[in-house]
Formats: structure tokens, sequence, C-alpha cells
């Protein structure tokens, strides 16, 4: 087929999956304009109910009612509430997700946590080799703390280096640089037979597909709220601890917020019960009250279609790409099988930096990952397949 041909025929192909798309008409629900953003992996968009929402808080929250808000607009409550609104979305019932702080703290509070879960006598803490740098840097001195050796394995060996030593391993749903969905049932299992605790960082996942917290037993778990969440920029994390632990978790972070009764001001530490207990301060109100404007946008929505239209996108991104880059210009280095997939597409390419620049110059927005690699990430809130083919076209057009 000749160049025109492909364009016009996936460009139709397009026009007709958008046609159909059921998720289509929530784009209109958030602020963007004539780019293709596929960083949403990194930066969710503006929900467009987000100002409105912050200027009240601040305006009127703040600003008339002041002191009176802790009470009377929810501030006090707030992660709680606000972990039940992300719980659905992530598969767990009530009760066990509460938000606040950063990823990176939390994982700190649930990994010092499984250890000290962890039968007696397990002195080792299993990470992804490959993780997000900040996981592996609060792991490290989690184990250095809790008196633990720290082995970072590949993903693929996990099992295999699980034993009677291993108190708690940390690992990753998907994969921030190739965009690899790792069987967490399975692993999950495995981590369980093993007799050890287990701790999914969910930042790349949530919002993106299922993750199935209760149906799959998961100890304890992590995640960010600024990607496929739309939280907004440093919008707080969240920390799940699953409801049978509740009562044993005992947090390395117990500030007064956790406190059985905060305002006892008591010099003692009584933990609260529930999820409330994985909290540390006072909360970080205008950032979480913008989240839980964002979230509004999920009322009504499944995830199990917008996993349903993420794969379509990638699988549709993939086609694209293979159909208009030159042979042997890009490699993907995201799993083409739909179980191994989350919601980006990684490709490697020579010159990714200046390509990703190019990219950007010229409307299409992804990320590059050192050393080597170009990051599109699809939020099936907000992309269409429009923007997909559109965004394999000019990367075509960059790489000739
Ligand atoms: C985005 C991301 C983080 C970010 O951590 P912060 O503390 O929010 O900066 C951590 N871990 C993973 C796997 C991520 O993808």
């Amino acid at each position: 087929m000749s160049e025109r041909a492909l364009v016009s025929a996936l460009g139709a192909r397009a026009a007709e999956l958008d046609a159909a798309d059921e998720l289509a008409g929530l784009r209109e629900q958030f602020v963007l304009d004539d780019v293709v953003y596929l960083d949403g992996n990194s930066l969710g968009a503006l929900s467009a109910g987000v100002p409105g929402r912050v200027d009240d808080v601040v305006r009127r929250q703040w600003g008339e009612l002041r002191i009176r808000s802790w009470e009377e607009s929810g501030w006090w409550t707030a992660p709680e509430r606000i972990g039940d609104r992300i719980a659905p979305l992530v598969g767990a019932a009530a009760g066990q997700i509460v938000v606040g702080d950063s990823t990176s703290v939390n994982v700190f509070k649930a990994l010092v946590g499984a250890v000290r879960l962890a039968g007696e006598g397990r002195d080792e803490i299993l990470v992804d080799a490959t993780t997000f740098p900040t996981d592996g840097y609060i792991a490290a001195s989690a184990a250095r703390m809790t008196g633990c050796e720290l082995r970072p394995v590949d993903p693929d060996e996990v099992t295999s280096a699980l034993g009677s030593r291993t108190a708690a391993v940390l690992l990753n749903h998907v994969d921030y640089r190739t965009g690899r969905r790792f069987d967490l049932p399975s692993l999950t299992s495995a981590i369980h037979a093993a007799g050890a605790v287990s701790v999914w960082d969910l930042c790349h996942s949530a919002g993106a597909l299922p993750v199935g917290l209760d149906e799959h037993g998961v100890d304890l778990a992590v995640g960010c709220t600024y990607k496929y969440l739309n939280g907004g920029p440093g919008s707080p994390a969240y920390l799940y601890v699953r409801a049978g632990l509740q009562d044993r978790f005992d947090s390395p972070l117990p500030g007064w917020n956790s406190h059985a009764d905060p305002f006892g001001m008591s010099p003692s530490y009584a933990p609260a019960s529930g999820a409330l207990r994985g909290r540390v301060g006072t909360p970080d109100i205008l950032s979480m009250l913008a989240l839980e404007a964002a979230l509004e946008v999920w009322d009504g929505v499944s995830i199990d279609s917008v996993r349903a239209k993420s794969l379509a996108l990638t699988d549709f991104f993939l086609e694209c790409v293979s159909a208009y880059v030159p042979e042997g210009r890009v490699e993907s280095v995201t799993p083409s099988a739909h179980a191994e997939r989350g919601s980006q597409v990684a490709l490697r390419c020579a010159d990714a930096g200046a390509v990703m620049k190019c990219l950007i110059d010229n409307g299409v927005v992804g990320d590059f990952r050192h050393p080597d690699i170009l990051r599109f990430g699809f939020t099936p809130l907000y992309v269409g397949f429009a923007d997909t083919e559109r965004a394999a076209r000019v990367l075509a057009e960059t790489l000739s």
C-alpha cells in the first residue's frame, strides 16, 4: 500500500474506533488543547471540575470558615474518605485505604510495616531490581532500619528467590519504564506460600487497569494519584493495608493523626484502628481536596471498560507505528501480550532524547527516559484513537 493510502486507511479506522468508544464523552471533562497528550502516566491532565472546587476550598472553606472547616468542611476525615473513593478503582472494599504523604513515604511505611508483620527469623527484603529508583532507595533504608538484608532481584526471579528468610517483597504492578505488567495474583500467592508479606506499588496501574487488591489477598499496597488518577502535581499518595492485618500494622511513622485519640494529646502513643493507622501528620488539604474533585470523573466509569480501551489504544498505536515508521528505527520494549501490558508503550530509539523534543514541538507529548526510551502513556479517559494515529504519524515524520 502507498504511504497515502496507509494513512487514510488507518485514519478511517481511528474514526470508526472513536465513534464506537463508550468512554469518548469523558474527554470533555478535561481541560485539553489540541496537543496529543500521552504523558498522563507522569502527570494526568486537569479535570474541569477542579479549579472551581479549589477556589471554593481556598476562598470559602479556608477564607471564611477558617478553623471550622476541619469539621464542617470534612477536612479532618478527608484522608479516609478519599481513600474510600479510590478503593473501588483498585478492587478494595472500604476502610482499607488512607490518602496522604508521597508514594516514597508510603513505601517506607508499608515496607517497614511489612517486615514488622513478618514472622520471627525473617531477615531479608526482596525488591524488584529494575524498580523506579525511589522504591529501591527507600527499601535500602527500610532494610537497614529493620536489620534486614536487601536483595534486589529481577522480577522474573522473584518466585525462586523466595525462602524462609524472606520477610517482605516490594514489587511494581506495572514497570514504569517498559510498561510491562506483572502477574500480581500469582506473585502474591507465591509470596504468601513462602510465608512472606507482599507490598505492591500501583503507581502505573491504578486508574488504568483492574488491580483486585482484595480478591488477590494483597497485604499492603501504595500508589500515587497524579498519574492515571489525575489528582494534580504532587497530589497525595495512598496506602492500603488489608483489613485482616490492620490491627497488627505497626507504622514506623506513628504521628498524632494516627493516634486513637489525637486530641487527647497524650504523651504516649496508642494507634487508631482501621486504615487511619497509616496516617502521619496534618494532611495537605489543598492538594487532597483537588484530588477529591478530580476523582469525580470516575463516577459511573468501570475500570474494566477503561482497561478494554487502554488495550485497544496501545494495540492501535503499535499497529500504526509498525505501518508508518521505517523498519528498525524503533523497537517496542512493551510486551505485546495483553496480560503483560500496562497502559503505556515504550519504544527504544537511538536518539530518543532529541526525538521526544521534536515530537513535543509538533504537538505530541510523551516523555523520554534515559538513555534511549520514548514513553507514551495512554489515559483512556481522555486519549482517543485519532490522537493515537496522529502520534504515530508525527513520530514517523520525525524519524524520517
Ligand atoms: C511515580 C512513581 C513514584 C513516585 O514517587 P513520589 O514519592 O510520588 O515522588 C514512585 N514509585 C513508582 C513506581 C512510580 O512510578
